[in-house]
């Protein structure tokens, strides 16, 4: 398995039962520096947080979520990774079914603008960027949004 799940995310049944949760965040990021921070900070602000190190690894957590019929309420996305990169994984994401989540790019500043417009996203964040920044653009993508978490209060 690629995926990695961090925290009482990765409890069997947690996220059904994990309603004080805020949103669920996919975070995917070969950088495991950048990956872990960015969850430490999410998960210290109730949000539940699933990662993958790469595209690749993204598709199958977001099969594995699926199988407990939850869904990420955003997708933070690194674009510049190994396996399978951000355009790539966003690509094979809006060619599902269902519904989708926004997607938030995080990668260079120089370059956010751009690509975040050639994958649909529907924020960025140019690294490096702050607690404070990373937390807003979460918030506004998820807050007032039941998304597709069935088990999350409204
Ligand atoms: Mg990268």
């Amino acid at each position: 398995m690629q995926a990695q799940q961090t925290n009482r995310a990765a409890a069997p049944g947690a996220l059904d039962a994990g309603t004080s949760r805020r949103a669920l965040v996919l975070v995917v990021d070969d950088d495991a520096a950048i990956r872990g921070t960015v969850a430490d900070i999410l998960e210290l602000e109730d949000y539940a947080v699933t990662q993958a190190m790469h595209g690749e690894a993204a598709l199958a957590a977001l099969d594995e979520l699926a199988e407990r019929g939850a869904a990420p309420d955003a997708i933070l996305l690194d674009m510049r990774m190994p396996v399978m990169d951000g355009w790539e994984f966003a690509r094979r994401y809006h060619e599902r079914s269902g519904a989708h989540a926004p997607i938030v790019v995080m990668t260079a500043a120089r370059d956010a603008g751009q690509w975040g417009g050639e994958v649909g996203a529907a924020a960025t964040l140019g690294k490096p960027f702050g607690l404070e920044e990373l937390l807003a653009v979460v918030e506004r993508l998820t807050s007032g949004n039941s998304g597709s978490r069935t088990a999350r209060a409204a």
